[in-house]
């Protein structure tokens, strides 16, 4: 599904627009003249089809990379199987969540909670993903032709929660992975690295952003005027308050 002149939603589960396995998170695909970028992997049954897409948004030689938002199994559950079938794919994700991603650690990914909770079947498992690798806060990732994507740290719903702040010459979007959704509302979980002050100066962070879409891990997207969904969140945590909760 074309979202914007660089971007595709690729993948998407039941808390979306159903375009492939009901565990996935949306998955999108960004496009320079370089090479491609998807953001975030899918629970893994979808790998082959976005692995496909990929390949053929990035050429015979263009630069692959997977940039994973936070660690979560519906984010990052594919990593293992895409770096499989995408030769030479840089995958990348924020620490800590990078070593739990490395090593199938399910309890740091909070895929035992999720298990117990009827969210992630009883007989998934998280692959581990080795050829995962840090990314820090203000990486650029260039795709060449004015396509360039930068890592936000913006931890809160877990540890090592990233967006990516996308500059192209269609406009400017961020991919906010679970950290904010359309109308300001955010994911907050019981979940032993969800944080409620580093949420705050995470959404206090991303308000100073200027926007065209927001592009979020679940639920609608909005493809203009996106700042105002930023500015949302930001105007209930002047109140001293929390923004609404959904997952
Ligand atoms: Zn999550």
């Amino acid at each position: 599904m074309r979202l914007t002149r660089h971007i595709a939603l690729v993948g998407s589960g039941a808390a979306g627009f159903d375009l492939t396995d009901p565990l996935d998170c949306h998955v999108y695909l960004v496009r320079g003249t370089r090479g491609a970028a998807l953001i975030d992997a899918g629970a893994g049954a979808s790998a082959g089809p976005l692995a496909r897409r990929l390949l053929a948004a990035a050429g015979p030689a263009g630069d692959r990379h997977l940039l994973l938002t936070h660690g979560h199994a519906d984010h990052a559950g594919g990593a293992a199987e895409l770096a499989r079938l995408v030769p030479g794919l840089d995958v990348r994700a924020g620490a800590p969540a990078d070593e739990w991603i490395a090593s199938g650690a399910e309890e740091g990914l909070s895929v035992d909670r999720g298990k117990a909770a009827g969210v992630y079947p009883p007989g998934y498992t998280f692959r581990p993903c080795p050829a995962v690798r840090p990314i820090a806060d203000g990486a650029l990732v260039d795709l060449g032709g004015g396509v360039a994507l930068r890592a936000v740290a913006t931890p809160g719903h877990a540890d090592g929660h990233l967006c990516f702040f996308l500059d192209a010459p269609g406009g400017r979007a961020l991919f906010s992975g679970d950290c904010v959704f359309t109308g300001g509302r955010i994911s907050l979980q019981n979940l032993h690295d969800s944080r409620v002050p580093d949420y705050a100066a995470s959404l206090a962070r991303l308000a100073e952003l200027e926007i065209d879409a927001l592009l979020p891990g679940h639920h609608e997207v909005s493809l203009a005027r996106g700042t105002r969904h930023l500015l949302a969140a930001r105007d209930v945590l002047a109140r001293g308050l929390l923004p609404g909760s959904i997952t």
